[in-house]
């Protein structure tokens, strides 16, 4: 994040007294500040609570559609039975805490000009400044037969962690031995890059003991994939890749893992070059930006354009598009990079409202994914702004991924460090 801490917030908030009502009259007669912030995810949350901790005297309100939080981040070890998804559940009350109001509609609508957002509810709220971070939403149309209410009933996504989640997990569970679990993994971008091999991985190392027979097929619509030398390293010690007893298969698009339709009453899949019928099938649809971002005239293409300094929305000044709605290239659409990119977005809108220029903003990134028990990998990495080209790119030599035939024990280490990150990254956007 940048280095607008709470002391220097509260230095120059000094410095602005001290200017009379000519540069601050807002802050000199005592007038709040409101931000509005739209889906109570990693980067609405972190928003919400830093912009409180940063300035509390700025009223803050969240919207988000749902009575609580489910993280999608560790959501894969329900399905090998690691954890349950009560485990993933997380109340707003650390939020109100902060003294967030929590308000819990779906918004519908924002005005960049009148400079409000408008809810399903019925209700108004007036912003100085808002932020959007809704997450993603699906093609629904780019697989022919699959569908909305399908993923709900029979074929789960599981994209979003939630009762899908649990439905793919009771479908493995009920698998008989020797079944065929089909994951059909997106083109980029998507968000958690490393999600579906992990899923893959996580889904295989359950069936190694209760279903030794079974198969685990990723129909991939890329030829390459993230951390792909680690996984395979991985997949190789703990699922016997690279064999004809391999449980895990990838199938990249140039071997015809593309999948362009769904018979649903028969479980197949039709590829470009052949089919494939399974037992359960995990489709994870290409993404876009949530649906507030088009409602409210934020997106370019699939994704939103933000000043990539503030997160401020290309198109619409006032409004701050923040994690993976956001077009953040050069990073993933992560928890950690949307937490990240929400203490840049604070610090810019309080600065902004001290008349302050927003700092040189520094990101960061980390994303663990557990291969197996006791096998961990991680990609890391640091990120700066080059500002000739308005990318964020990692600053040479502060990350990449674990060394590849580490020994055992840091394997097993990686697997404490993405446990202890889920329980940081959660206590830090809501605790
Ligand atoms: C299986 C899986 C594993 C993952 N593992 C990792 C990991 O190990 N590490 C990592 O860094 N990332 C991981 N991720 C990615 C991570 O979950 C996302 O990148 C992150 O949640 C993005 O944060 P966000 O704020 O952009 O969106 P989200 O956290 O998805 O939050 C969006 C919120 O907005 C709400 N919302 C949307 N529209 C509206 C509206 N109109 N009105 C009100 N509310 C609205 C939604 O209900 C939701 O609560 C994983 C993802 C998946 C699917």
């Amino acid at each position: 994040m940048t280095d607008l801490t709470r002391r220097t917030f509260i230095e120059a908030a000094g410095g602005v007294t001290a200017l009379g009502t000519l540069g601050f009259p807002s802050l000199v007669l005592g007038a709040t500040r409101r931000v509005v912030v739209i889906g109570g995810g990693v980067g609405g949350c972190t928003a919400a609570k830093y912009l409180r901790k940063l300035d509390p005297a700025i009223s803050v309100t969240l919207i988000e559609s749902k009575p609580t939080y489910t993280s999608c981040f560790m959501s894969n070890e329900v399905l090998s039975g690691e954890r349950t998804l009560d485990t993933l559940v997380f109340s707003y009350d650390g939020l109100r805490r902060y003294g967030v109001e929590v308000v819990q509609d779906t918004v519908v609508g924002v005005d960049p000009v009148a400079k409000n957002v408008q809810t399903a509810g019925g209700n108004s709220f007036g912003y100085d400044a808002c932020i959007v971070s809704p997450g993603v939403g699906f093609k629904w149309d780019a697989i022919a037969g699959y569908g909305e209410q399908i993923a709900n009933e029979s074929i789960p996504h599981a994209w979003y962690a939630g009762p899908q989640t649990q439905l793919l997990r009771d479908q493995i569970e009920a698998m008989p031995e020797g079944g065929h679990v089909i994951i059909v993994a997106p083109p980029n971008p998507f968000k958690c890059p490393p999600g579906p091999y992990e899923r893959a991985s996580q889904i295989a190392m359950y069936c190694k003991h209760h279903k030794p027979r079974a198969k685990v097929s990723i129909l991939d619509a890329k030829d390459a994939f993230s951390k792909q030398g680690l996984y395979t390293e991985g997949w190789t010690k703990l699922y016997g890749y690279g064999t004809d007893d391999s449980m895990i298969q990838w199938v990249s698009a140039a071997e015809g893992g593309a999948v362009e339709e769904l018979d649903a009453s028969t479980r197949t899949l039709i590829g470009l070059v052949e089919d494939f019928q399974a037992d359960v099938i995990n489709i994870i649809p290409p993404q876009k930006a949530g649906a507030i971002a088009f409602a409210a005239d934020l997106v370019e293409g699939d994704w939103c354009p933000v000043d990539k300094r503030t997160f401020e929305s290309s198109r619409h000044k006032g409004i701050y598009v923040l994690g993976d709605a956001s077009s953040a290239s050069r990073m993933p659409k992560s928890a950690y990079a949307a937490n990240s990119q929400a203490k840049v977005a604070v610090a810019a809108i309080v600065a902004g409202f001290h008349d302050r220029a927003p700092d040189d903003p520094t990101f960061v990134n980390t994303c663990y994914s557990v291969v197996g028990e006791d096998f961990g990998i991680s990609v890391a990495a640091v990120y700066s702004l080059d500002a000739a080209t308005n990318m964020i790119e990692p600053i040479p030599g502060s990350g990449g991924v674990s060394p590849a035939n580490a020994s055992p024990e840091i394997r097993k280490r990686e697997v404490s460090y993405a446990h202890s990150w889920f329980k940081n990254v959660i206590n830090d956007m809501m605790e």
